[in-house]
Order: C-alpha cells, then sequence, then structure tokens
C-alpha cells in the first residue's frame, strides 16, 4: 500500500535551509541529479572515483519517456542535433537474413517524440558540461560510510572524509554505498535473502564505438535515419547488435549469454566494471561474426578494426533488481539498485526516471530533517519506482531471450515478439508512453503525444506540497501588510 510522507517538516526557505546532498558516482544518474538540484538551489557535491571522463560504452536510444525531462534539464536540443531518429529495430539472422523488425513509430505518436540513438559517450559529455565542474570531486573512491540521526559522513580511499545531510548511492552496478549499507541493514536483522545474495552473472558484453568509417563501405551511414540491427544466432550463445550514428560512427555490442555453469564460474573468478580492459580475446572470438548491410560480407571484425582500443570495453553484465533501496539518510538510484539487461535498452532510462522521482522529494526537505522525516520521502521514491523497474526488468529480459536456446520459454517468448497482435503492442505502447516524468519544481513541458501524460506521483505530491507553502507564505505576507 502506499504510504504519503504527511510528517514533511516546514519549508525550506532559502538555500541554506535545504538538505546539503552527498552524490556518490557521476554516471548518467549522479550528473543528471546534480543538474536537478542545481535548478532546485539544493546545496549538493559529486564524488567520482575516476579521474577522467572514460571513453568507453555503445549507443542507447531514447524516446518519450525522457524528451521532456531532456528539456526540463536544458539538453534536448543538443540531444536532438547529436543523435539521429530510429524508427524500428531489425532483427536478423547469422545468415544476415530479415527475421523481423519492432517498429517505434507508434510508441512516437503516443509519447509525442521519436526515439533517437546517440553514443553513450557524447550524451554522457552534453550532461558533464551542464555541471558547474567545482561541484565534481575526482579521484574519491568512497570506501565506506556512517551516518545517525543527524548526519551522513562518507570516507575514500585517499583517507579524506565529507559530510553532509542525505547521500546518494549512484555508483553504479557494484555500488560501493550499496555494500556499506547493505552491512548496516544486516547487523539489524533487516536485509532481505535475495539482497543478501549475490546473483551469478548471466552475460558479458562487449561493446564499442568506432571513429568517423568510410560511407562507401558501410552506405548505411549516409541515412539521416540510424539503422540500428540486432542479429541473433541459432547455434551459439550470441546476440550482436550495430547503430549507425552522426559522424560517420557506428557503434556496437555483442553480448555473449553464459550458461549456469559458466556464469557461477565467472562470478567466483572476475567481475569487470565498465572501463578499458583486456578485450583482444573476447575480439578475436567475435570478428567473424556476419553484419547485416554494406556488398552483403561486412563483419563485426570491419568495425573493430574501426575502433579505436580505447573505444573498446568488455563488462560482466549481471541482471537484478535489489529490494533495499534506502536506509536512515542513505538512498540509492540507477545501477546501484537495479541492473537491468541491455536487450531491452532500458537501463539508463530507469536512471533518469528514478533521479528525477527523488530530486522531487529532496526537493522538499528542509535541512534541519531527522531520519524520521527523509525515510517517508524516500519510501514515496521507491513505492513510485519500483513496479517500472520490475516491469523493465522482465521486459528487457524476455527480449533477451528472443535468442538462440530452442526451448520452450524462448520459442514461445520469439512467438509473442514476432507475432503480437496490433491491439496488445497498442496496450503495451499506451503502458509505457504515458509514463514521462518530470521535476515538480521546473516549468511542466507540454508534448503533442496522443497518450497523455499521467503525472508521476512524486510530481503530484510535492507540486501539492509546493503550491501549499506558496499559498501560506502569500498569505503571511498579506496579513503582515495589514498589519503595517
Ligand atoms: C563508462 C561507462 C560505459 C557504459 N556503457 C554502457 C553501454 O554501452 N551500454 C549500456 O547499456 N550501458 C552502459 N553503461 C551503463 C549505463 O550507463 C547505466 O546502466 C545507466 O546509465 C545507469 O547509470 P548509473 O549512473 O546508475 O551507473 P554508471 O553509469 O555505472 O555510473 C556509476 C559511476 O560511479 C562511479 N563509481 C563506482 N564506484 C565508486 C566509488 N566507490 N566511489 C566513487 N565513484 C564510484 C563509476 O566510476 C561511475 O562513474 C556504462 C557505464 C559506464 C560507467
Amino acid at each position: 500500500m502506499a504510504t504519503s510522507p504527511k510528517n514533511i517538516p516546514p519549508p525550506p526557505s532559502t538555500i541554506d535551509d535545504k538538505p546539503r546532498v552527498l552524490i556518490v558516482g557521476a554516471g548518467l544518474a549522479g550528473l543528471t541529479l546534480a543538474i536537478l538540484l542545481q535548478k532546485a538551489e539544493v546545496p549538493y557535491d559529486i564524488f567520482e572515483r575516476g579521474l577522467d571522463t572514460r571513453t568507453v560504452g555503445t549507443a542507447m536510444m531514447f524516446g518519450s519517456n525522457v524528451s521532456p525531462l531532456f528539456t526540463q534539464l536544458g539538453i534536448y536540443d543538443e540531444f536532438v542535433d547529436k543523435s539521429k531518429p530510429c524508427e524500428t529495430i531489425n532483427i536478423y539472422d547469422d545468415a544476415r537474413e530479415l527475421q523481423f523488425t519492432r517498429d517505434f513509430k507508434l510508441a512516437a505518436e503516443m509519447g509525442g517524440y521519436t526515439n533517437r540513438v546517440i553514443p553513450r559517450t557524447t550524451l554522457y559529455n552534453i550532461i558533464l558540461n551542464k555541471v558547474p565542474q567545482d561541484r565534481i570531486h575526482k579521484g574519491k573512491k568512497m570506501v565506506s560510510l556512517y551516518q545517525d540521526d543527524e548526519r551522513a559522513i562518507i570516507y575514500f580511499a585517499d583517507g579524506t572524509h565529507h559530510e553532509g545531510d542525505i547521500l546518494v548511492g549512484a555508483d553504479g552496478a557494484y555500488s560501493a554505498v550499496r555494500h556499506c549499507l547493505y552491512d548496516t541493514v544486516d547487523r539489524i536483522g533487516r536485509l532481505s535473502q535475495s539482497d543478501a545474495e549475490d546473483l551469478p552473472y548471466s552475460c558479458i558484453c562487449l561493446v564499442g564505438h568506432s571513429g568517423p568509417l568510410e560511407t562507401e563501405k558501410f552506405p548505411a551511414l549516409k541515412d539521416e535515419v540510424c539503422q540500428y540491427n540486432d542479429t541473433h544466432s541459432t547455434d551459439i550463445p550470441y546476440s550482436w547488435m550495430t547503430f549507425t550514428t552522426k559522424d560517420d560512427v557506428i557503434c556496437w555490442g555483442v553480448i555473449k549469454y553464459l550458461d549456469v555453469q559458466n556464469s557461477a564460474a565467472y562470478s567466483r573468478e572476475q567481475r569487470s566494471d565498465w572501463g578499458e580492459g583486456a578485450t583482444d580475446t573476447m575480439c578475436n572470438e567475435v570478428r567473424d561474426f556476419p553484419i547485416p548491410g554494406g556488398n552483403g560480407s561486412l563483419r563485426l571484425g570491419d568495425l573493430i578494426d574501426g575502433t579505436p582500443r580505447a573505444q573498446i570495453t568488455k563488462v560482466m553484465l549481471e541482471e537484478k533488481v535489489f529490494d533495499t533501496w534506502y536506509h536512515g539518510r542513505t538512498v540509492l538510484v540507477g545501477d546501484a539498485c537495479h541492473k537491468i539487461h541491455p536487450a531491452g535498452n532500458r537501463g539508463a532510462v530507469q536512471a533518469f526516471h528514478d533521479v528525477v522521482a527523488l530530486a522531487n522529494w529532496i526537493n522538499v526537505l528542509p535541512r534541519s530533517a531527522k531520519v524520521s522525516d527523509i525515510e517517508p520521502a524516500f519510501r514515496a521514491y521507491k513505492e513510485e519506482r519500483f513496479p517500472f523497474v520490475q516491469e523493465a526488468a522482465v521486459h528487457s529480459k524476455n527480449l533477451s531471450q528472443v535468442s538462440f536456446t530452442p526451448d520452450m520459454k524462448t520459442v514461445m517468448s520469439q512467438f509473442v515478439t514476432k507475432h503480437m497482435p496490433s491491439w496488445l503492442w497498442r496496450a503495451v505502447n499506451a503502458k509505457t508512453a504515458g509514463y514521462r516524468p518530470q521535476a515538480s519544481f521546473l516549468r511542466f513541458v507540454k508534448d503533442n503525444g496522443t497518450v497523455s501524460s499521467t503525472h508521476s506521483r512524486s510530481y503530484m505530491e510535492t507540486r501539492r506540497i509546493l503550491e501549499a507553502r506558496s499559498s501560506s507564505s502569500a498569505h503571511a505576507a498579506a496579513a503582515a501588510a495589514v498589519v503595517v
């Protein structure tokens, strides 16, 4: 049942009254939260373990679900300028035969925005440039935390520490904030069985984005629309995708699906986060995989050879939605609390949606807020987001199964995806198109979607709080004027 945070104390009126927020991790989630807090005039600092912006990653696709938020953040025009529209995903087999097409035109009509594809690093830099650089503290690897009813303190590997009122763990799939938080929750006997377990990895992913390529060899690059091709093998446990993007760049990725035995072995022996690393073995393993387009003989090796090594990375992918998202003054966002299979293109979208809901709540908390004031706001944030995250995790898992293993579940999943009746496709699209969350403290962005956007819970409840506050300040000002 929904719990409404009724006991939120009186309004913060100046920046000195707003909680000081510590954000661990300058990924897409941490930086986007920073822009929102900057606009809400909430003081914050970001702590990032890396020293430089990394250059790895493939492409990401975004549409109506985040476009209004991008407009509020002031990045939508640049996002459009540096991305390509994408209307379909073409699914091929490994003989380069088109099997079926997933069409996004209906989703665009319902939500009011066309889907667009952009290299992750390009989007990352657009967002990074909106955050004042003096708020980002680089080379700060968070290692432990302390929190009580008055404050939260984070400690770094370099021996320094920093204190604030609210701590946000935006530090990705292997979140140090989550590990420390779960130790505390475990000590008081409140950690769920599922959170205590390490899930085995389900796949290994190799991703890259090329340098500028010859358009004669890759003619699809000349198309203004992104060619998003996904190839599924029937014999080997791999799928691979390519996306044409701006500036004659092709982003690409290969997913190697692990069986239960292999995934358990990988989890015991190694884990790898996004970053440059030993990619040569996997590059060699996949270079002969056929890709559609060109003169009909293109292979992944043609893209690998056109990609600088620093722009290729290999990462283990764990799929898990954690139960515990907050405790005390600490809250998790993005991959720190849910790691979703990349097949559905939903991971980054969920991270954006998390931070807008969380920013709405943080904006209405005063600096004097106690844990008993903060936790109801965090609970409301999780209650809004958890069902969407679970749905995204299931959807992405289903898409990842449109693949090789000829078991019954896979056959069913393939059948439903290929032959979905149009009424069901419409219903699926309408459900996701309706959720286009926005910040309640910024001007609302209207769109032309044929499915109206249902205001998110955090938007409505915090809007009500903000309106009640502004009408009570107006009354106070009027009363003061009468007295004078
Ligand atoms: C370099 C990189 C490339 C990626 N490429 C792709 C891709 O091609 N396709 C895809 O689907 N997803 C990719 N992802 C993941 C994708 O960005 C996320 O799934 C999604 O955007 C949610 O982001 P996040 O901010 O929650 O986590 P992340 O994007 O993982 O960001 C977490 C940040 O926290 C920092 N951090 C971690 N631990 C600590 C610590 N102890 N102290 C301080 N800082 C810490 C990390 O360095 C990182 O900058 C990539 C992530 C990264 C970091």
